[in-house]
């Protein structure tokens, strides 16, 4: 690609916060990020516009994030790709070809994650013209050292909000941690904001003796990841008194996907799939499948009061999730609410079906909690018997 002296404008898509990675990286390297206006109705509209009509919600709010950013003045548009069974692997062409189509003269450019480091820097070498390979270990590196400090931020929001006194406290503070975050130049900064960010977060007024209720979130990473698309469920949830637990999280893809082994530390979500999801699936089947299953049976293993799985209307792999979880829902005897989410899901109707899940994890709950009591007589009886 030909490199003229004017600042490159780089955009990328939203999904929820990766942003704040995508930018901190970018930035690291000199080039000039466009953050597209946050995913909105209108965002919404332009993608489904110009998609085909069964294709999945991702692809749809990615291209209407590209246009957004097209028309607000980007130069390059760039997204992640990867190989796979599903449909993820024919995004890109697709979503560049429609651009052209649609007569937009903005470059589009690919970076493949599952090329783990390689593919990284040779994103950053088309990108920037640069060889400075310092400078791209260090953008490489302080892009995902963003990722885990904002997922981190994000966790103790969830316990946070659960139990805030006054409303909207926590997440208020969360915004203003994130803005601490997209400030800092390097990983001395970063270190800091994320401490300054988890301070503000922990001086929120909390009823800490507050009887909450624990839920997983699973399903398709995108959905799961990015409020828009889930109707931000977990504020939802959140006020009702629940804590949200994301099993799907950027940080734990790119420890599946990119981080070398000898960095990790324990099992990755992706190997505690494979001995957790069998015997209900044997094999990945594409998109987040497979760890979904495994949520299932990790919810358990740890007595959370429920699992909700969220997924984007068509589908593939997390149609196949949902035909299994009929039957762990017998064997496992815990709740799961399954959500499919499109450009027609109603809030209303939503919500109610949250409320109506949250009041049956809380029936459940008070049952066990009354046959545990040691004073109960049905366990007295047992006792003597
Ligand atoms: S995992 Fe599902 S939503 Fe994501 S690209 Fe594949 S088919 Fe589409």
């Amino acid at each position: 690609m030909k490199h003229v002296n004017k600042k490159i404008k780089v955009a990328f898509p939203h999904m929820g916060t990766i942003y704040v990675a995508w930018e901190m990286a970018l930035k690291t390297m000199g080039i000039e990020p466009y953050i597209p206006p946050y995913t909105s109705k209108k965002t919404l509209s332009l993608g489904t516009k110009n998609s085909p009509e069964a294709i999945c919600l991702p692809y749809k709010l990615i291209l209407g994030n590209f246009i957004e950013a097209i028309e607000g003045g980007a130069d390059y548009v760039s997204m992640i790709t990867s190989p796979g069974i599903c449909r993820l692997g024919e995004y890109g062409k697709n979503i560049e070809q429609v651009l052209k189509e649609l007569g937009y003269k903005a470059n589009y450019i690919e970076l493949s994650l599952y090329d783990g480091f390689r593919g990284m820097i040779d994103y950053l070498v088309r990108l920037s013209g640069s060889k400075n390979y310092f400078k791209m270990f260090n953008a490489i590196y302080l892009g995902i050292r963003t990722v885990f400090a904002v997922d981190e931020l994000q966790s103790f929001l969830s316990y946070h909000r659960a139990r805030e006194t006054n409303k909207g406290d926590s997440e208020k503070a969360f915004n203003k941690a994130i803005k601490l975050i997209r400030q800092a130049k390097n990983a001395k900064e970063l270190s800091k904001a994320l401490k300054q960010g988890l301070s503000l977060i922990s001086n929120v007024e909390i009823d800490k003796e507050k009887d909450v209720l624990h839920v997983d979130l699973t399903g398709e990473i995108y959905i799961v990841n990015d409020e828009f698309s889930n109707q931000n469920m977990e504020r939802e949830l959140g006020a009702m008194g629940v804590q949200v637990r994301r099993s799907l999280t950027i940080s734990s893809f790119l420890k599946d996907a990119i981080i070398p082994k000898i960095f990790k530390k324990g099992e990755t979500h992706l190997e505690r799939a494979y001995r957790l999801a069998k015997p209900y699936l044997m094999r990945d089947i594409g998109g987040d499948a497979l760890e979904c299953i495994s949520d299932v049976m990790y919810a358990k293993e740890r007595n959370i009061d429920g699992l909700i799985h969220v997924s984007p209307f068509t589908c593939m792999p997390e149609i196949m999730s949902q035909n299994i979880f009929p039957k762990m829902r017998e064997d496992v005897n815990l709740p799961i609410l399954t959500l499919i989410m499109d450009e027609q899901t109603g809030k209303a109707g939503y919500v109610t079906r949250l409320e109506a899940f949250v009041d049956l994890m809380k029936r459940k709950k008070m049952k066990s909690q009354i046959k545990n009591k040691p004073n109960n007589t049905e366990n007295k009886t047992a006792q003597k018997v």
